[in-house]
């Protein structure tokens, strides 16, 4: 168990200049410049990250590519890899309390939360690909006895995996693990507002003995590396977190490039819907408050639509504004603290212009609303509920990305059904119910990546992840994500 005590001895620990991560080498871009990184929590400059150039991303890619040409982990037998990927698994668990710590003073979510959802899981996932790797086959193919046909998995290539400020460490995990042990080489292109982690992830694989360019690390701006990555002809595939505006950008630089593939995880609006039959309304309530206030809003599968039936409106509403009024939000590094900082100031005042929107609407603003903690220098919000919300409403249809919950009455299963599906994202969704069929009708008619039934988050590596619609498409985690790392090759003989 962690006490406050070993969180406190390193909230003001000095963070040195970061590094790039390329070939092996920890070095500075060739440029010499490097950006400020100022932490959500009080608004202190913490350290300086390089402001990668297209020259640095492209030696970072170059090395990637001669990574895998030259086979050096490719070629390694999968047990092997399995080794070092375990190594690494063990030095992050030792550096545990570190990691979680460094991410939250760069990226503001509530150290409870961080422990678990960011070094924790990203243990859980390496350990999971590094165990899988030495168990993954080809195939026969059924074919007639003068012929064979052999299904061969093979590593793609080089992944470009670019990763969002919320989660840094649970993300970039769920992208390094199963590229790296499939066999890939990887460049990892962090947030500009939550790098540090991750670059320190990365220092721990080279020390845990992955070989030299397998893994780059370049860290700098979206239209910089990131568009760089993206134009690149030796980049096979792009693996992507993140919005949809630069999901979109992705597919266009694909499609004038090289084609390479692009795996998108995108936003959400999630619909976490409340039928008059749930067995334990205040337990609904309470976890329905967390699915939105948690992280502060920043969360992808957020329940940030709640669709409640009109017959237990009223009296539900009320009982989750006494969960949101109940939530502790302040400073991330107090184990007891329940919503950290918003990521940064642009995003705290692109929430606060969807609560004016939303009122301006027609919507009501039933708690909350407004920037709180103001004389820590952060960025904080409260939990903030807005009913009487129409499905054509601004906050309704787009992605807040912050603690708004919109809420919205429901007639019968049909009615939920459709405002469920009435936007263009397909992520996340809930269902609260005592009634099984209508559980598993609801599972089947919305049209998401995940539903939970009865309760709201928290599905770990072992299914997958990932949206339909203008959520996404491919998944992260399972052994589903290896779909993207390998490329089958047949081969047919002739007997
Ligand atoms: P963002 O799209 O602004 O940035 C994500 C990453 O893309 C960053 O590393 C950024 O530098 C990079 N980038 C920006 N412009 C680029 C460009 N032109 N070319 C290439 N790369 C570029 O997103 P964000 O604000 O960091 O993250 C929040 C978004 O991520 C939200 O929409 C959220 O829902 C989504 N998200 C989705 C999931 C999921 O699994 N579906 C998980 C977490 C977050």
């Amino acid at each position: 168990m962690t006490d406050q005590s070993q969180i406190d001895a390193l909230r003001d620990k000095p963070i040195p200049p970061q590094n790039l991560l390329i070939d092996g080498e920890l070095c500075q871009s060739a440029s010499g410049a490097t950006d400020d990184v100022i932490s959500p929590l009080n608004g202190a400059l913490l350290t300086t990250t390089p402001a990668g150039t297209r020259e640095d991303t492209e030696r970072a890619i170059q090395a990637a590519r001669r990574a895998f040409d030259d086979k050096r982990w490719r070629g390694m037998p999968p047990a092997a890899r399995k080794k070092i990927m375990l190594r690494w698994a063990d030095l992050l668990e030792e550096n545990m309390l570190d990691l979680a710590v460094l991410g939250v003073r760069n990226n503001g979510t509530e150290i409870g939360m961080a422990l678990k959802a960011e070094p924790g899981s990203a243990i859980a996932t390496i350990r999971f690909y590094a165990e899988a790797i030495d168990k993954v086959y080809g195939e026969i193919a059924p074919t007639a006895d003068d012929v064979m046909g052999l299904i061969h998995k093979e590593a793609v290539g080089v992944v470009a995996a670019i990763i969002p400020w919320n989660f840094p460490l649970m993300i970039g995990a769920w992208k390094l693990g199963p590229a790296l042990a499939a066999g890939n080489s990887v460049v990892l292109k962090p947030s500009e507002t939550a790098s540090l982690s991750l670059i320190r992830m990365a220092e721990l694989a080279l020390e845990a003995g992955l070989p030299p360019g397998v893994l780059n690390v370049v860290t700098g701006e979206g239209k910089i590396v990131g568009e760089t990555l993206s134009h690149s002809m030796d980049v096979d595939v792009i693996v992507f977190t993140g919005s949809g505006a630069t999901g979109r950008r992705l597919l266009q630089a694909s499609a004038a490039s090289n084609m390479k593939r692009c795996y998108l995880e995108l936003g959400g609006k999630s619909a976490n819907v409340v039928f008059a039959d749930t067995k334990n309304l205040s337990e609904a309530a309470a976890v329905s408050a967390a699915g939105i206030f948690r992280n502060s809003g920043q969360v992808c599968v957020a329940g940030s639509r709640l669709l409640v039936e009109r017959s237990i409106h009223d009296d539900f509403v009320a009982e989750l504004a006494k969960a949101a009024a109940a939530i502790r939000v302040g400073d991330p590094l107090d184990l007891t603290t329940q919503a950290g900082a918003v990521n940064n100031p642009t995003q705290l005042a692109q929430n606060l212009a969807f609560v004016e929107t939303a009122q301006a609407e027609g919507g009501t603003l039933y708690h909350g609303g407004n920037q709180i903690l103001q004389d820590t220098g952060g960025y904080f919000m409260e939990p903030t509920i807005i009913t009487d919300v129409a499905e054509d409403h601004t906050v309704a249809q787009k992605e807040v990305f912050g603690p708004v919950l919109a809420v919205t009455p429901f007639e019968d299963e049909g009615d939920a059904i459709r405002l469920a599906n009435s936007t263009d994202y397909g992520l996340a969704g809930g269902v609260w119910t005592s009634d099984l069929s209508r559980a598993h009708r609801m599972v089947r008619e919305m049209r998401t990546g995940v539903v939970h039934v009865n309760t709201y988050g928290g599905p770990d590596v072992t299914v997958p992840m990932g949206g339909v619609k203008q959520s996404g498409n491919g998944h992260d985690k399972s052994l589903h994500a290896f779909e993207k790392y390998f490329d089958l090759k047949t081969a047919w003989f002739k007997l």
